[in-house]
């Protein structure tokens, strides 16, 4: 095929870049390093024949409240909502849950009620507008007056780090807890600017769309993508790493890749690789996905019906254990973000569950019974309900995906610095210094998770360019 562009890697990002441009008229070619089209949204059989676990990615609230997986309407895909978006079990009180509704959310948070709907339920009343400006860092906005004052409220807020966050404007336990575990989303130290931000705009993610899943495992949504590529006349190949740019032949180039491997892969101004040699990695993680033979069995009922569960225990156990992965070492009891898919999806082959713990970039350390003794904590008897387990630690993370460069699942640290500068500061910088050539993964604004939106932004300069 003599394609007008080439899209190099099948994440969310380069999935929505390749059928904007499509979608525009051109005549794309899709390349894929792995076996299977979907990076992050890879679904597949780790354990036993038959359960369905995704590799990375399965809760969608960002492709839910995305203007690129907005504007694409794709048909085919069902999204499936789990009766409670997230739960915090606590050791000593019941668990804390995140319901879609802020109200009934902030019931169960007792003194902290206020906290949360002047927070989280101001964030989520902010409506779709103030999500797309947070999506959208760099624009392009349609004027709306009302998001912009909303926004820089939420800003003020946002900018904080989730320790002051929590202990400025929560007092109870229960809510210095739940934002911690949101926060740490952010795999960061949670004394860094912006993770109370992130954290609360999660928060709101839930009371606003939902935190739900894709029916069937995620990997339905990446082979929608590239279902509606092939429609528009596009070609999507498997099994094709790119090593150098010069192998490609075509006026645009998307890249879904790390800055690391733009580095290998072209000869790039001085100027430019020296800025790109200084975007810093995050840590890594260690995740693990089981087939069990029934539910979690969670002390706390209420926890069966959460999508998500956040373990680690208080705002203080929460905080050192992602400080002391920051600086290097593997917490004995980490913050483990657990996934129980079968809450909402019953078509999964039966109950599995994933959940990964932070460690530090590039570790090797085995981490199966440091998760496993954090869910023991709040489910007493689930060893016993595992019938096969599946580990997965940076360097298989890596291996299965070069952007996960020693184990790192948000494309580089998560910082304010890197905020700003993601992977250059500039006001675009989705294009590199290489005509027609541009990035477009999670290394660039809006960062990580499943949105789309690098895609979306790398593909709308390029058809500027022409
Ligand atoms: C364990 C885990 C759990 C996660 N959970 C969630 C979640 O629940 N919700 C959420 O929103 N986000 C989650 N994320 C984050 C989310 O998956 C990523 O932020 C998102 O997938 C990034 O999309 P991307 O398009 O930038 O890149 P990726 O999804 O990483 O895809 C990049 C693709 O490019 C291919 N590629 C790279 N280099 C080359 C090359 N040289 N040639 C050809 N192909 C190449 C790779 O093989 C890969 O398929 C999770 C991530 C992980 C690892």
């Amino acid at each position: 095929m003599d394609a007008d562009a080439v899209v190099v890697g099948s994440g969310p990002n380069g999935l929505v870049a390749a059928v904007t441009l499509a979608r525009a008229g051109r005549r794309v070619l899709l390349l894929e390093a792995a076996d299977r089209f979907g990076g992050g949204l890879r679904s597949a059989e780790l354990t036993l024949p038959g359960r369905v676990h995704d590799v990375c990615a399965t809760v969608m609230a960002m492709a839910l409240a995305s203007p690129a997986f907005r504007s694409l309407e794709l048909k085919g895909v069902q999204f499936a909502h789990p009766p409670v978006a997230a739960a915090h079990p606590l050791d000593d009180r019941p668990a804390v849950l995140v319901h879609r509704d802020a109200r009934c959310t902030a019931e169960g948070l007792g003194r902290d009620a206020r906290a949360w709907l002047a927070t989280a339920g101001a964030a989520a009343r902010g409506g779709l507008p103030l999500v797309e400006l947070l999506l959208k860092p760099l624009g392009p906005w349609r004027l709306d007056v009302p998001a912009f004052a909303r926004a820089a409220r939420f800003g003020a807020a946002a900018v904080l780090p989730a320790t002051t966050l929590a202990r400025r404007v929560f007092g109870t336990v229960e809510g210095r807890a739940l934002i911690a575990g949101m926060a740490a989303h952010t795999v960061n130290d949670l004394r860094s600017p912006l993770t109370g931000g992130y954290g609360l705009m999660l928060a709101a993610l839930a009371h606003l769309v939902g935190w739900p899943l894709v029916r069937g495992g995620s990997q339905v949504l990446a082979d929608a993508l590239v279902a509606e590529l092939r429609s528009l006349g596009g070609q999507a190949v498997t099994g094709h790493r790119v090593r150098r740019l010069a192998e490609l032949s075509a006026p645009t180039v998307v890249l879904d890749v790390s800055p690391r491997q733009l580095l290998a892969m072209a000869d790039l101004p001085p100027a430019y690789r020296r800025r790109l040699s200084r975007f810093r990695r995050a840590p890594g993680v260690f995740k693990m996905d089981w087939a069990l033979d029934g539910p979690v069995p969670w002390r706390d009922p209420g926890v069966a019906g959460a999508g998500t569960v956040h373990l680690g225990g208080t705002l203080e156990e929460i905080a050192l254990s992602e400080a002391e992965t920051a600086a290097g070492r593997h917490s004995p009891r980490p913050y483990v973000l657990a996934v129980q898919p079968y809450a909402a999806d019953p078509t999964r082959g039966g109950h599995t569950l994933w959940a990964y713990c932070h460690v530090p970039n590039g570790s090797d350390v085995d981490m199966t019974d440091a998760i496993e003794t954090q869910i023991e904590r709040y489910a007493p008897g689930f060893r016993d309900r595992v019938l096969a387990r599946h580990a997965m630690g940076p360097a298989a993370l890596e291996a299965a995906n070069p952007n996960l460069v020693g184990g790192d699942i948000t494309g580089g640290l998560t910082s304010l610095a890197q905020f700003l500068r993601r992977p250059v500061w500039s006001p675009a910088p989705w294009r590199t210094p290489l005509p027609g050539v541009f990035l477009c993964s999670a290394s660039t604004p809006p960062g990580p998770s499943v949105h789309g939106m690098g895609g979306w932004q790398a593909a709308r300069l390029a058809l500027r360019a022409g």
